[in-house]
C-alpha cells in the first residue's frame, strides 16, 4: 500500500467518523436512535379531542347568552374558554392528533355535543336566570369530565393543561353562583356533581349546605333537561 493511499483511507475514516458524530448529534444522544414519538392511549386520545370540543361548546354557549343577555359574566369567561382550547389544542398537535373543533360557532363533529349544545342554547334563551343555570351546569359537567381525564392518564402535560382547566371551571362555577344567587336569594343546589363538591368548590361549610331549600335530587336536571343519557355526563363513548 502506498504512502498516499494510506492517508487516503485515514482522511476517509476521519471524515466518515466526522459525519457520523455530527449524525449522532442531530438526534441527540443515544447512540443515534431517533428520539421516541410519544404515544397516548385510546382513552387519553379520544378525552383530549372531547374536551376540546367540550370547551368549545363552554364558549359558544356562553358567546350566545351573551348576545341574548349583555351580561357581563358572559363576555368575561368565554376568553378563559378560548384560552382552555387551545391548551388542549397544543397537546393534540404535540400528539399528532386531529382537531375535532370546527371554525363555526355553535357547530360540532361530536353529534352528542351538538344535541346538548342546541338544548342548552334554547333553555338559556327562557330567561336570564335558566343562562345562568346552564352556565353553572356546563361548569359543573365540565369539572366533573375533567376529574374522569385526569383519572385516566399519568401523562405529565395533559395533566397539568387539565389541572388549569379544573381550576378555571371552578372560578366559573363561582361566579355563575353569585350571579345565580343575586337574582334568587336561595342557595344554589348543584345540578351534576355532588353538592358536597359543589360546597367545598364554593367554600361553603356543610352547616351552610342545611339551610338549603329543596333537595339536590328534585332539582338535578329539572332546568335544563340533559339526563337522558344518564351516568356519564356529557360523554357516553369516548371513555370505551
Ligand atoms: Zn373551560
Ligand atoms: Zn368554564
Amino acid at each position: 500500500m502506498s504512502r498516499r493511499t494510506l492517508i487516503a483511507l485515514i482522511m476517509c475514516g476521519v471524515v466518515m467518523g466526522w459525519m457520523q458524530d455530527s449524525a449522532m448529534a442531530r438526534k441527540g444522544k443515544g447512540g443515534g436512535k431517533p428520539a421516541p414519538v410519544p404515544v397516548l392511549s385510546k382513552a387519553e386520545a379520544s378525552d383530549l379531542q372531547f374536551m376540546r370540543e367540550e370547551e368549545k361548546l363552554a364558549r359558544d354557549v356562553y358567546v350566545a347568552m351573551y348576545d341574548e343577555y349583555g351580561l357581563r359574566v358572559f363576555s368575561n369567561i368565554p376568553k378563559a374558554e378560548q384560552r382552555h382550547m387551545d391548551a388542549i389544542l397544543r397537546l393534540l398537535n404535540t400528539y399528532g392528533l386531529e382537531d375535532p373543533a370546527m371554525d363555526s360557532s355553535g357547530k360540532f363533529s361530536n353529534a352528542e355535543l351538538q344535541g346538548l349544545f342546541d338544548t342548552l342554547v334554547a333553555t338559556g334563551r327562557q330567561s336570564k336566570l335558566d343562562a345562568l343555570m346552564v352556565g353553572a351546569l356546563i361548569e359543573e359537567v365540565d369539572i366533573e369530565d375533567l376529574v374522569v381525564a385526569m383519572k385516566n392518564t399519568d401523562k405529565a402535560d395533559l395533566l397539568t393543561v387539565y389541572g388549569n382547566l379544573l381550576a378555571g371551571s371552578k372560578n366559573h362555577l363561582n361566579a355563575f353562583v353569585r350571579n345565580i344567587e343575586a337574582i334568587t336569594g336561595e342557595t344554589y343546589v348543584a345540578q351534576r356533581i355532588s353538592q358536597e363538591e359543589v360546597d367545598a368548590i364554593l367554600g361553603r361549610s356543610a352547616l351552610d349546605g342545611r339551610k338549603r331549600l329543596g333537595s339536590p335530587r328534585e332539582r338535578r336536571g329539572a332546568v335544563v333537561g340533559i339526563s337522558q343519557g344518564g351516568g356519564g355526563a356529557f360523554r357516553t363513548s369516548s371513555l370505551s
